[in-house]
């Protein structure tokens, strides 16, 4: 009988470098991802059909071409499957793998798994962040990475974080350069942050190349600025802005909101230690350390997984010196770019899927834990499962809301016919 699969769950950088290291070792991996094609959020492809590839920085590129390369090399013990997402595990341990392309969902006799998943924007909410216009900046990113095509009309990009410059220079690139770039951290305020983060000379020189691009286009950066509210107006959207004690406001038509990643846990198996499948996470779904560290995480969740294996100890001592680095690195950019949380206004929405507020929020005890947040405050129940409003509800109370046990998935829409013809791989 066929050896049972490593199962690897998603294609991006970690995906993608755990899937090489663990067909490199000799073991056949089942390599599963939901969008057409491998990539992940930073190398994410043009849709089928269309040719016009977003410009990403030279070091990226390369480093995605070497992961190929490998994954190319160990094909023969690679089975991708692409239109394929990895639903949740059921009552009786399966994995549940539905694949789109054929309306199948089946499940596979598998020997462990590595969740690769990614990461989750998350926002601060202000007044009007759920009205059409405003998008978060990643989810305009992947449009433009697929259409090739900036969004029409003025654009402006608000919240805080590095990936505020590197979308606004991609647009700027793609011919719709945006009317301002809004962080709302003071890094003057945190001078040694900013002396450490200046020795990292890889995100420095890429950091550098998104200045000279927003540059030449003239677009604006200013710090201190935050968002306060968006009103529809006309075809576009009236956004207020404070700076310092200063209110402006801008009339455009889209605004990209954006303050960060947390790692993308809703749904997802807890790795327990003694499990008959063991599960380890890896890249940005474990923790949220940026590109180049999911490549060094895929690898070291492989070696673990091996070591797990009882296939000898191959720990590498140079992937935790990296990503110690990395961990640094962004623990220096957190402390730039700090800026504590503003209280929304009542009307504020929080849950988007249930219509809850601030002010339903705000009635709840100051002392509320988080389970009750959850039950009487109705956060974090609809068919996200608090994958949006959680970090939201974290960052204003101080608490994230608790995580059902077993996880509870979000709701993910698949046929009927699909599930109806569930097959199972399972037999000895
Ligand atoms: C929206 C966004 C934009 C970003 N843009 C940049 C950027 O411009 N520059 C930069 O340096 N860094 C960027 N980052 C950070 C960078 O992308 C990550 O650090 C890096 O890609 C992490 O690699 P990863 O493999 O851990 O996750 P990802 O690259 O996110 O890969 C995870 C993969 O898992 C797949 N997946 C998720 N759920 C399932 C499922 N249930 N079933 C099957 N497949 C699934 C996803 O489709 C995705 O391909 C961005 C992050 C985000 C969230």
């Amino acid at each position: 009988m066929c050896e049972a699969p490593i199962l690897v769950v998603g294609g991006g950088p970690a995906g993608a470098s755990a899937a090489a290291s663990l067909a490199e070792a000799g073991l056949p991996v089942l390599l599963i991802e939901q969008r057409d094609q491998l990539g992940g959020a930073i190398h994410r492809l043009p849709a089928p059909g269309n040719a016009s590839h977003i410009w990403r920085p030279a070091r990226h590129r390369r480093n995605w071409a070497r992961l190929t390369a490998r994954l190319q090399a160990a094909a023969g013990r690679i089975e991708t499957h692409t239109q394929t997402v990895f639903l949740g595990v059921d009552g009786q341990d399966r994995f549940l793998l539905d694949d789109r392309s054929k309306g199948l969902v089946f499940t596979r006799r598998l020997r462990a798994a590595i969740i690769a998943v990614g990461a989750v924007e998350t926002i601060r909410p202000f007044s009007g962040w759920e009205l059409p216009g405003v998008m978060t900046a990643g989810g305009a990113q992947v449009l433009l990475k697929e259409t090739g095509r900036p969004l029409e009309g003025p654009i402006l990009i608000a919240g805080s974080g590095p990936l505020l410059p590197a979308i606004a220079a991609q647009l700027a690139k793609a011919g719709n350069p945006p009317v301002a770039v809004l962080e709302r951290g003071r890094p003057w305020n945190a001078p040694g942050a900013l002396a450490r983060l200046a020795l990292s000379w890889a995100p420095m020189s890429e950091a550098a190349t998104y200045a000279a691009t927003l540059a030449r286009s003239r677009v604006p950066y200013r710090c201190g600025a935050t968002v306060t509210q968006a009103e529809p107006d006309g075809d576009g959207l009236k956004v207020g802005i404070r700076i310092g004690e200063v209110q402006e406001f801008l009339h455009v038509r889209h605004l990209l909101i954006h303050d960060g990643i947390e790692p993308n846990r809703t749904g997802i198996p807890f790795p327990e230690p003694d499990a008959d499948v063991p599960v380890l996470l890896a890249g940005d779904g474990r923790e949220a350390l940026g590109a180049d560290a999911a490549i060094l995480d895929g690898h070291r969740a492989a070696m673990q997984l091996l070591t797990r294996l009882g296939r000898a100890n191959r720990a590498a001592a140079s992937d935790e010196r990296g990503l110690q680095r990395a961990r640094d690195f962004q623990a220096n950019l957190a402390r730039a770019l700090h800026s504590e949380p503003v209280v929304p206004a009542p009307e504020t929405v929080i849950c988007r899927c249930e219509g809850r507020i601030y002010a339903d929020l705000a009635t709840l005890a100051e002392d509320a834990s988080a389970r009750e947040i959850r039950l009487m405050g109705r956060f974090g129940l609809g068919a996200c499962q608090g994958r949006f409003c959680g970090p939201m509800i974290a960052a204003l109370r101080g608490q994230p809301l608790p995580v059902t046990t077993p996880p509870r998935w979000p709701l993910r829409p698949v046929s009927v016919a699909a599930l109806a013809r569930l097959t199972t791989d399972e037999t000895e």
